[in-house]
């Protein structure tokens, strides 16, 4: 299977996904990370330490495709240029599955990356939205990838190589590991990932 997640800035995806990019890794699926914005804003580091955390990052997952979109940090648009930027990367990996940002949430660049998805992964693939710190609470995950506890162990090493980002606490140990285990609990297992579903196509 080939595996497209998105993210709107450096660690959205380990935080929405990690678990589940993990367990796509362990069964031998291409995984690619693709990131909106270089997340500057914010960040008392430079831009080019957070690309580099989320390529190291990437890398304590497995993942050796890494891809930046460089559009401005809190400015993200859903327009055709952001759309057609992101097309090209699903069409270039003809990608089976994507992953991206809910629609339901608050920050603006997670809204808008979702919005220009959905229009560049019109043609292909299933597609399943994440949820992150700034999600709405009417996100209801309709798919849920359960993990054990080295899926969860292997997300949390990821979040944690974000070195830049961990004086924000909803990126820390308890809330991730609080919420696997809120999400496993609905699914009757130890640990999970929940995702609504955009689009869900069967590859058989
Ligand atoms: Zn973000």
């Amino acid at each position: 299977m080939r595996v497209l997640a998105i993210g709107a800035h450096p660690d959205d995806v380990e935080i929405g996904v990690g678990g589940t990019i993990a367990r796509h890794v362990e069964r031998g699926d291409d995984v690619t990370h693709l990131i909106a914005t270089d997340g500057a804003a914010g960040c008392r580091d430079p831009a080019d330490a957070r690309r580099d955390e989320a390529v190291e990052s990437a890398r304590t997952l497995g993942v050796e495709d890494v891809r930046f979109l460089e559009f401005t940090d809190t400015g993200l648009t859903d327009d055709g240029r952001v759309v057609d930027a992101i097309e090209r990367h699903v069409t270039d990996l003809d990608a089976d599955r994507v992953y991206v940002h809910a629609r339901e949430d608050t920050h603006q660049d997670h809204r808008n990356c979702a919005r220009a998805t959905l229009s560049a992964t019109r043609r292909e693939g299933s597609v399943y939205a994440y949820e992150t710190y700034s999600t709405r609470p009417t996100f209801t995950p309709r798919h849920v990838v359960p993990l054990t506890e080295s899926h969860l162990e292997a997300k949390l090493d990821a979040i944690r190589v974000h070195e830049s980002q961990t004086d924000k606490t909803y990126i820390n140990d308890g809330t991730i590991r609080g919420l696997a285990r809120v999400r496993g609990r609905q699914a009757n297992r130890s640990f999970a990932e929940g995702f609504a579903v955009v689009r869900s196509i069967d590859t058989w």
